[in-house]
């Protein structure tokens, strides 16, 4: 990369005191450490040397949820009927295929696929860390860090959640796919993790599968491995009611108190889903200032049911957004979701501002992934933005003012002309540069799978 690169955007959404505002004409300057140098409205035409990208330029978008390998499940998990838990066993399907070559393979694709759609940081959620039967590769970490690689090769940041997951459910040790996700217990857990390493564009933090998957005394050990390294730690909350039911039979508690009460929330913890919670759920997660990371694709695909967002968002907690199964990657379509879905739920509009939706795609995001300094366009923050066409067929015609309302209500993630990661030019009119001919890397990952 040059020492410097400046972009030239044709419009920019901006922070700015009074709320957050499209500017036209906005140079964009990168300095050699991948970070914006100077951020300029109204610079007038696109001067010689500038990259010249037409459209609105935004906060790349952190999809703080995913499991990449789900990705292989589009479409074939749509025949017939089901639930989510015949849902899962058909994911269990596709994990037994993966090792570390078509991990990579696929993830690489996957995170490419991202890439395309206006994503420039992913929170992988990984559980799939030991080879068929339970057996240990030789190098224990080779599944997560095939997923770094990837990340690597389709141009993004990463964030490697590195899950915990020891049980099938409450009192219940793991059978069959389950076996490659469990190291035996927590300190085998964060023993292997410790090894797992941060790199330029990849930050290691913590998971817990989910209150069925980690019993309750060994949760503090992945709260403590993730308080003294102050990383990120994610947990699945109460997606179901059938977990919750679980818990209070098997602990009479809701999930939320039990990790509440082993010091598993706070503010560098997400919560994902958090579908099903009661009031005191909603004081514990906004009382110690946890975010909550909906997932409005994946929880209208699962039929989990529509999540107390809002409720949520009022009360305090953060907000992040997450593509999880990958039914679709849209990080657009993620933020709308919240608005709509509330809106039918109360058959009232007017919930959530595009402004704000922008927020948890972009710093809340990226905030809750271990990346405070991405996610807003602005000088010292890393130089992470995508390009939004404003003359598609879905974004033609509104004022370039209303840039948001746009991007939100309006555009998909066809509409993504580029995308820049800590200043490079990832996607370049429509086309990533690293992985060209995705939908084939994607149909070939995919295929071999069968
Ligand atoms: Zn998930």
């Amino acid at each position: 990369m040059p020492a410097v690169v400046t972009y030239w955007a044709e419009h920019a959404w901006l922070p700015h005191p009074d709320g957050p505002a499209v500017r036209p004409e906005v140079l964009i300057t990168v300095g050699a450490g991948g970070r914006i140098t100077g951020v300029v409205p109204d610079s007038g035409p696109c001067p010689a040397g500038a990259v010249r990208l037409a459209g609105l330029a935004l906060p790349g978008q952190a999809n703080a949820h995913s499991h990449a390998f789900h990705r292989a499940l589009r479409s074939t998990a749509q025949v017939g009927s089901g639930t989510f838990w015949t849902w899962r066993e058909t994911m269990y399907q596709v994990a037994a295929a993966l090792d570390p070559d078509s991990y990579l393979a696929l993830a690489t694709a996957v995170y490419a696929e991202m890439a395309l759609a206006g994503i420039t940081a992913v929170g992988e959620f990984h559980y799939l860390h030991h080879a068929p039967g339970g057996a240990r590769y030789a190098n224990p970490n080779a599944m997560g860090e095939a997923l770094v690689e990837a990340a690597a090769r389709a141009g993004i940041r990463i964030t490697l959640l590195d899950t915990c997951y020891l049980s099938s459910g409450f009192g219940a040790e793991p059978t069959g796919p389950q076996l490659r996700f469990s190291d035996g217990d927590a300190d085998a857990w964060a023993e292997r993790a410790a090894a797992l390493t941060d790199a330029p564009h990849a930050r290691i933090g913590a998971a817990v599968h989910s209150v069925r998957a980690v019993p309750a005394g060994q949760l503090g050990t992945v709260a403590h491995w993730a308080a003294t390294r102050r990383a990120p730690l994610h947990v699945h909350l109460s997606e179901q009611t059938a977990e919750n039911d679980a818990c209070l039979a098997a602990h009479g508690v809701t999930p939320t108190r039990l990790l509440a009460d082993h010091g598993v929330l706070g503010p560098r913890t997400s919560a994902v889903h958090a579908t099903h919670l009661t009031d005191e759920d909603v004081r514990l997660l906004a009382g110690s200032a946890t975010t909550v990371c909906m997932c409005p694709t994946t929880e209208r695909d699962l039929a989990d049911g529509i999540g107390p967002a809002r409720r949520l968002a009022s009360a305090g907690c953060p907000i992040s957004l997450g593509s999880d199964s990958h039914a679709v990657i849209d990080p657009f379509e993620e933020a709308r979701a919240l608005e709509l879905d509330e809106r039918l739920r109360t058959r009232t509009r007017g919930h959530w501002t595009a402004n704000a939706l922008l927020r948890a795609g972009g710093a809340d995001g990226h905030a809750s992934l271990g990346w405070p300094e991405a996610g807003r366009l602005e000088p010292g923050a890393l130089a992470d933005f995508c390009v939004l066409a404003l003359d598609s067929v879905r974004t033609a015609g509104a004022p370039p003012a209303l840039g948001a309302e746009t991007a939100v209500f309006a555009a998909s993630a066809a509409d993504v002309r580029h995308l820049v990661v800590g200043g490079r030019h990832v996607v370049e009119d429509g086309v990533h540069r690293l992985v060209p001919e995705t939908g084939r890397a994607l149909a070939d990952a995919v295929g071999a799978l069968r």
